[in-house]
């Protein structure tokens, strides 16, 4: 059993804004976290202070049940996986990986760490290489070299630091997919943090999404991307990102860009008392209405500024009058985001039977269910 607990935890840098703040986290035994979030947000210090590499400013850590607070790194029995692999270069593959089995002196056998380290290179496809020095791998294979160290080790958890972000893009999704089966097979339990929402959708049994060192919401991935809490995680996770369109309230009727949606029930109960919302519609929810059907959907007619056909993806960009009401709600959301400035443009992710020209007046419909509504103060998720 090696669960870990985060209660009420804090990190403050001297006496600056904490850049963990108030983080309270279960992670079960067994399952795969990860922890998510723009730049600074504050996961790698999360995951330093797991591991001993930080001092925990105030809350509680618990590793099976027991406070650790105060326990040296090596005493945790954690095994790190750094973002810069951190071998050592005068060390073969085989020396690398067996280096954590050396470091427990007398622990191990000889006929034992040769046994752990085959097991370790066997899994990581890093046989034929274990006489080679790290300056001749590849960085692919450097990085399995670094996660056979991680594995080699009888550890209560594995820590993953941004584990991929040296590798281009092709040799991160293969990686990827080697980590999430490696992971299923060992069964044990893994903290990964990264700023790759691909990685965090398609790794994690659950993800914890941060912003500005304070907890968003922690769901499977599947949850996050169909129930996100509030705007930032709507925005956050999602590729091309959720649409966020301002829209009036008048009385039961929300006025959008381009069409007006009824609502009732309780969501209609929730707009009472506000004049302005923001809109959320994932591109994939609104369709070329001649080429798809949308039962009881919203239809509207918009004009294509711009398309784009990615092979196996389309998408058409439809520009829209800003609301200056809530535009300054959407700029400060960007910022937090890490984005480029004004939302003022719809991606639809068209369908690939859609035949959507540039300047074209196309119809479009999308189901109301779809939609999200947030509050533009609170960005809290009213759906
Ligand atoms: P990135 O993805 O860029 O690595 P992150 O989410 O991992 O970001 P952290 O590295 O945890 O973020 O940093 C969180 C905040 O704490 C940032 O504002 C950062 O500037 C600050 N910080 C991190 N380490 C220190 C330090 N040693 N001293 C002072 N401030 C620090």
């Amino acid at each position: 059993m090696s669960s870990i607990e985060l209660k009420n935890i804090v990190k403050k840098y001297g006496d600056g804004f904490p850049a963990v703040n108030d983080v309270s986290l279960d992670i079960a035994d067994g399952e795969f976290m990860i922890l998510v979030g723009p730049s600074g947000c504050g996961k790698s210090t999360l995951l330093r202070m797991v591991v001993g590499l930080e001092d925990i400013t105030s809350g509680d850590l618990l590793i099976n049940g027991k406070r650790v607070n105060d326990l040296a790194p090596r005493d945790r029995n954690l095994s790190m996986v750094f973002q810069n692999y951190a071998l050592y270069p005068h060390l073969t593959v085989f020396e690398n990986i067996a280096f954590p089995l050396r470091l427990a002196k007398g622990k191990h056998s000889d006929d034992e760490i040769r046994s752990k380290v085959n097991d370790a290179a066997n899994m990581l496809e890093l046989k034929d290489h274990l006489e080679r020095k790290p300056a001749n791998l590849s960085g692919g294979q450097r990085q399995r070299v670094a996660m056979g160290r991680a594995i080699v080790r009888d550890a209560e958890a594995f820590l993953f630091d941004e584990p991929l972000s040296n590798l281009d893009a092709k040799l991160r999704g293969q990686m990827r997919t080697e980590i999430a089966r490696m992971q299923r097979r060992l069964g044990v339990t893994t903290i990964y943090v990264t700023h790759d929402q691909t990685e965090a959708m398609t790794l994690g049994d659950r993800v914890a999404v941060l912003k500005k060192g304070v907890l968003q919401q922690v769901a499977s991935p599947r949850e996050l991307y169909e129930q996100p809490v509030n705007l930032f995680v709507a925005g956050f996770i999602g590729s091309p990102p959720m649409n966020f369109l301002p829209a009036r309230v008048d009385g039961s009727t929300l006025k959008l860009p381009f069409c007006e949606v009824p609502v009732g029930g309780p969501l209609a109960e929730k707009l009472r008392g506000l004049d302005i919302v923001i809109v959320g519609l994932r591109p994939e929810y609104i369709k070329d209405a001649s080429v798809a059907d949308v039962p009881n959907g919203v239809h509207f007619s918009a004009v294509v500024d711009q398309t784009e056909w990615l092979g196996n993806e389309q998408y058409a960009y439809i520009p829209y009058e800003a609301d200056h009401a809530v535009q300054s709600k959407l700029d400060e959301l960007d910022r937090d985001l890490d984005g480029e400035g004004m939302r003022t443009q719809m991606i639809v992710n068209l369908d690939s039977r859609s035949r959507i020209l540039e300047g074209d007046e196309a119809q479009f419909a999308f189901d109301p269910a779809m939609m999200h509504v947030f509050n533009p103060e609170t960005g809290e998720n009213l759906t």
